[in-house]
């Protein structure tokens, strides 16, 4: 047994930790404690791995490290290069658990209905928080102004002949003209943003990455299949491709082979053992010691407290 301060990083500033974490669930009117004064520190570079039993809030605990759910209220704080980041609402939150934090999960979570390839790409399609706010509503300007003066300049024609071509006439059809245009804006910048996208999957930089961590992975055979044609260990490798997409710091991994046969599982850990050595900084939950044998460093989560820690 050691203490956190054998660890070669102690000293350092942990890239991901968190102190005094609480969580409590409800069933009705009960309160579930699952998390009491849990304090966990991820130093970067690190392959972290924490066992517990099952029920013992492993999963709740990586939840909330990767902003996937909150503590309670007052219930302890989450940093992330020493910033505070379990208070980020938002846009914010999305940034952090897209950007920085990559997830792999016990059951993969693919989307049926992508192939291999749009799920590995998946996190790299999130537009940006001011793509998303700012081109649709430039478009519906766009259109809006170009219908309204063409309504204004060309809008007799949409009168009854019998009626002169007043200012006020003209003023309504620019109008009613200019709403049309709002809404056809809208409409091209949702065919357009569909063709981008398609682009963006076939040729883009994003693409050659996301196709070349598959090929690494041994599935550029596989990359226009569905997820429901793959074994359970071609699905994982497709999720930690997709964990990885957006190159994060941390990659947090709930039971990444609880799923599998124990030789397929040991492909997956060798896979990750390969990120690792080139850096990767990894937090693993696990309730298997012979998986959590792959990490640098081990503590156990018992009773919703963090334990001890262990080589
Ligand atoms: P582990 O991953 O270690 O198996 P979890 O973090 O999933 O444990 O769950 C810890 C405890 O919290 C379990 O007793 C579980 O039943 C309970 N729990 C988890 N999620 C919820 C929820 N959404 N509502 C109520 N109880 C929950
Ligand atoms: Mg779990």
């Amino acid at each position: 047994m050691n203490t956190p301060l054998d660890h070669p990083s102690a000293g350092t500033d942990p890239i991901l930790s968190c102190e005094g974490l609480r969580k409590t669930y409800r069933l009705g009117r009960i309160p579930v404690p699952v998390l009491e004064e849990a304090t966990v520190e991820v130093h970067e570079g690190e392959w972290l791995a924490i066992l517990g039993a099952s029920g013992s809030g492993k999963s709740t605990l990586l939840h909330i490290l990767g902003g996937l759910d909150h503590p309670d209220r007052d219930g302890g704080a989450v940093s992330y290069r020493g910033e505070t980041v379990s208070n980020l609402r938002g846009s914010d939150l999305n940034s952090y658990r897209n950007g920085d934090i990559g997830f792999v999960f016990q059951f993969y979570h693919l989307l049926p209905e992508l192939s291999v390839l749009e799920n590995a790409m998946l996190p790299c399609l999130v537009p940006g928080r001011w793509l998303a706010a700012s081109l649709p509503l430039a478009s519906a300007t766009l259109g809006a102004i170009a219908c309204g003066l063409a309504g204004w300049f060309f809008g007799d024609v949409a009168l009854p002949a019998a009626d002169d071509a007043t200012p006020a006439r003209l003023a309504v059809v620019a109008l009613t003209w200019g709403v049309v245009g709002a809404a056809l804006g809208v409409l091209a910048f949702q065919l357009l943003q569909v063709v981008a996208e398609r682009t963006r999957l076939r040729v883009g930089a994003r693409a050659r990455e996301s196709r070349r961590t598959l090929e690494e992975f041994g599935l550029g055979h596989r990359l226009q299949h569905r997820p429901s044609q793959l074994s359970g260990g071609e699905r994982q490798r497709t999720a930690i491709a997709r964990a990885l997409a957006n190159s994060p710091k941390v990659l947090l991994a709930d039971e990444p082979t609880g799923n599998l046969d124990a030789h397929t599982g040991r492909e997956i850990l060798e896979l990750l053992k390969i990120r690792h050595d080139a850096g990767l900084t990894i937090a693993m939950v696990t309730h298997d010691p012979k998986v959590a044998a792959y990490a640098d460093r081990v503590i156990r989560i018992e009773d919703g407290r963090v334990l001890a820690t262990e080589r």
